[in-house]
């Protein structure tokens, strides 16, 4: 293991899921990785709801979180902060970083993107897909004003090339057990920080968050970790403390993919309506000893 620098105390780890869904597995193997961090280090252990896609969350799921983590003996210190009830925040990060000229409208749809690449031949590929092409921050500024004007939808996206101007230097951030990552925040291209139907990205927020509630340690599952490079380049426009970065591995489903939503048998409230009691729903999500 490589030696990280000590986190300084106290400790502060989150678990932040997202109620699409009910807790399963996997989620509990998150929400117990943090959970240790802080109660073995006499720090904190903070409850988030990242329910910032209202297409996709579900009030009962959200509702169902604190129960579950209650009943497996998850307990969390201080109030639950749900994101919903913090859009002026990100809405706030988003006009900051519009007025730096960071931000440009995008009215493109899927479609329209894929049409775009199959015209150019070959699409790259990015942490998170193929990365956009670009074709609104080209518009013109008289025809940004007019679409504007029609009240056609946008997204805000960040424009790369003009907030790595304004970043010095290569970026890194700490990843306990294994050292300085470099970033390399250009690869996802012009990623987008407000959709059409959600005012803020997960990008957006839980970087925002994770500086607002004083995040010293942020746990969460390997998929994420190449998330945080992006996700360091936000801390250092917007001049957020740069928490501690410690990635797990995910729990894998029968099929040996990541265990999801689709595999509904794991979900912690099937399990426990079996008659299964905490301590063995732990122990499958890979709590040791
Ligand atoms: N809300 C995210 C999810 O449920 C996790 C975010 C994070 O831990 O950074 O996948």
């Amino acid at each position: 293991m490589a030696a990280s620098p000590p986190i300084p105390a106290p400790l502060a780890t989150r678990f932040a899921p997202s109620p699409t869904g009910f807790l399963h597995l996997g989620h509990l193997r998150s929400a117990l990785f943090a959970w240790r961090a802080a109660r073995e280090a006499g720090g904190r252990f903070l409850l988030r709801i990242e329910d910032i896609d209202a297409t996709r969350c579900r009030p009962e799921y959200a509702a169902a979180i604190p129960e579950d983590l209650s009943w497996l003996g998850l307990g969390w210190d201080g109030p639950v902060r749900v994101q919903s009830a913090h859009l002026a925040e990100y809405r706030a990060v988003l006009e900051h970083l519009s007025a730096r000229g960071l931000l440009y409208p995008c009215f493109c749809t899927r479609a329209e993107i894929a049409r775009e690449w199959a015209a150019i031949g070959a699409a790259p590929h990015g942490p998170e897909g193929v990365p956009y092409p670009g074709t609104c921050r080209r518009l013109s500024a008289t025809a940004r004003t007019a679409r504007l004007a029609a009240g056609e939808a946008y997204a805000l996206r960040l424009d790369m090339a003009a907030a790595l101007a304004e970043v010095s230097g290569p970026l890194f951030f700490e990843e306990v057990g294994e050292g300085p990552v470099r970033c390399d925040p250009a690869a996802f291209g012009d990623v987008v920080l407000a959709r059409k139907d959600t005012p803020a990205s997960y990008h957006l927020c839980v970087t925002h968050d994770d500086a607002a509630q004083g995040v010293t340690l942020v746990t969460r599952g390997e998929d994420l970790k190449r998330a945080t490079e992006l996700h360091r380049l936000l801390q250092a426009l917007m001049g957020w403390p740069v928490p501690f970065y410690r990635h797990h591995p995910l729990l894998l489903g029968p099929d040996g993919r990541r265990l999801a939503k689709r595999d509904g048998a794991v979900a912690i409230r099937t399990l426990r309506a079996s008659g299964m009691g905490p301590a063995a729903l732990r122990a499958m999500a890979g709590e040791e000893g």
